[in-house]
Formats: C-alpha cells, sequence, structure tokens
C-alpha cells in the first residue's frame, strides 16, 4: 500500500488583488507529493511556481481549493498555528541563501530552534554542529557569510533548513547563484538528504538540473502543464567525478 501523501492540493487558486486588477497566479492545481519524492518544479518565469511554494510552505493563503498538509487541513488554521506548522515541518533553502551578515555559521543553523519547542542552548549547539556536520562544514562552525563561498553559504542554509527535522524541504532556485561545479555539489547533498528519506519540491528554470530530481511537474499560465518521472536520473556525485576528470583534461590540454 502507498502511504498518503505528504502534501495534498486540489483545484488550488491564489488571485492577486493590485490596485483594480485581479492576476490569477494560480488557475486550479492539483498535486500530491509522497513521502520520499524528489521534485523539479519547472516552468516559465510568471508561471506560479512561487506562488505554489509559499502557499504549500504556509507562507501564504490559497484564494480557493484545499490544502492537507500530513492530512490535516491547513486552511482552517489561523497565522499562529500555521507559523507553527511551518517550523515544524517545512525547511526553506532560497536563491539568495537568506543569511545573516553579521552571525556565524553556527549561529544562524541554531536560529529555527529559538522558535520552536524549548531547546537548551547546548543541546542547540550540538544540533547545529550536526547539521553543519551533515552538509560538510564541521571544520566552518565560526564564519560569517562573507568568509564563506557561495556554495559554503547555501549549505548553512541547507544545515538551517534542516535542524528542525522537517518533513518537507521546500528550495527556490537554490542554484541560481551559483557556478556549475558548485551547483552539482549542492545538488548531491540534496539527493543525498532525498536517499536518506526527506521530501524535497526544488523549484529550477534549469533542465539538467530538473533531471537529478526524481519527477518534474512543469507549470505555465498558473497550471500544471505535464507531470512526469525522471526516466533518466542524473547522478549528482558521478557528474562531479566526470566534470573534475574534464576540467584536469583540459587544464593539460
Ligand atoms: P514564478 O515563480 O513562476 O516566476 P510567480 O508565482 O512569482 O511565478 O508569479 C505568478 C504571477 O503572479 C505573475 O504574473 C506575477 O507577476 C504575479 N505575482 C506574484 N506575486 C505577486 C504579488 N505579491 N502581488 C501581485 N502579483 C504577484
Amino acid at each position: 500500500m502507498t502511504a498518503p501523501p505528504l502534501v495534498s492540493v486540489r483545484e488550488l487558486t491564489r488571485t492577486y488583488r493590485v490596485g483594480d486588477v485581479d492576476v490569477r497566479a494560480l488557475r486550479g492545481v492539483s498535486l500530491d507529493v509522497f513521502p520520499g519524492e524528489f521534485i523539479a518544479l519547472t516552468g516559465p518565469s510568471g508561471s506560479g511556481k512561487s506562488t505554489f511554494m509559499h502557499l504549500v510552505g504556509c507562507l501564504d493563503r490559497p484564494t480557493g481549493g484545499t490544502y492537507f498538509l500530513k492530512g490535516r487541513d491547513v486552511r482552517g488554521l489561523d497565522t499562529r498555528e500555521l507559523a507553527r506548522i511551518r517550523n515544524r515541518e517545512i525547511g526553506f533553502v532560497f536563491q539568495g541563501f537568506n543569511l545573516l551578515q553579521r552571525t556565524s555559521a553556527v549561529e544562524q543553523v541554531e536560529l529555527p530552534m529559538l522558535y520552536g519547542p524549548a531547546v537548551s542552548a547546548q543541546e542547540r549547539r550540538r544540533r547545529a554542529r550536526a547539521a553543519l556536520d551533515a552538509v560538510g562544514l564541521g571544520d566552518r562552525l565560526d564564519h560569517r557569510p562573507n568568509q564563506l563561498s557561495g556554495g559554503q553559504q547555501q549549505r548553512v542554509a541547507i544545515a538551517r533548513a534542516l535542524v528542525n527535522s522537517p518533513s518537507l524541504l521546500l528550495a527556490d532556485e537554490p542554484t541560481g547563484n551559483l557556478d556549475t561545479r558548485t551547483s552539482i555539489e549542492v545538488m548531491g547533498i540534496f539527493q543525498a538528504l532525498n536517499a536518506r528519506g526527506l521530501t524535497i519540491v526544488l523549484v529550477t528554470h534549469e533542465h539538467d538540473i530538473a533531471e537529478y530530481a526524481t519527477r518534474i511537474v512543469a507549470f505555465r499560465d498558473g497550471r500544471v502543464k505535464s507531470d512526469r518521472p525522471v526516466a533518466a536520473r542524473r547522478c549528482a556525485a558521478d557528474d562531479l567525478a566526470r566534470y573534475d576528470a574534464e576540467s584536469a583534461e583540459a587544464e593539460v590540454a
């Protein structure tokens, strides 16, 4: 028997009112996300991807339709309950990392634990270290963002997103600011997390990046245009090895 969906939306709509104009950003999206899936959300700019991510992330409310998260109807929740469910169930990773400039890596990762159930300072530090270890940054605990590369900053953001052990990781163009090699590295982290059971929904413009996922959902004009499994899934670890071998060859030549 298949597990029940983690996310289940039906005929989800979101209309923004701008002055006298209604912008219909989502026009009826129905989608299930099952535990352990890794979905790449693609589609042209303005097709509703970010709007959808905001709704699924409980950062915004739909105009119409239904949304069940772990079987719970999210529509009826007040702002406080939404914040609680968001903190407990969902981790966010953004294109621009969204780190605090004057704060060390380990302190950034401790932040989400200040908003959840009480955790002692010692336990917060232990969990933050473990999360940074998991993304290969155990030796950069005291570094501030300006002392880290873009890829390392994104890894701090991933550790921060994971420290409360969410059910779902939402990533909006997480490789948008990264070079090719670093993008593959970050996708390798997502693939490793997914292999350990984490459910991921990731927005990307890039076809190559989408192929690291298990399923590609394409949006167009606020609707799902296509929804298909990835036939030949890319493996980031293999791609990284190939990329490095090719770079080494190019240097010799
Ligand atoms: P995508 O992430 O695919 O680029 P968005 O969800 O950002 O698409 O946008 C979908 C549509 O909704 C666009 O026409 C955009 O201009 C509009 N839109 C998005 N956010 C807002 C907002 N806060 N207020 C008004 N219109 C918005």
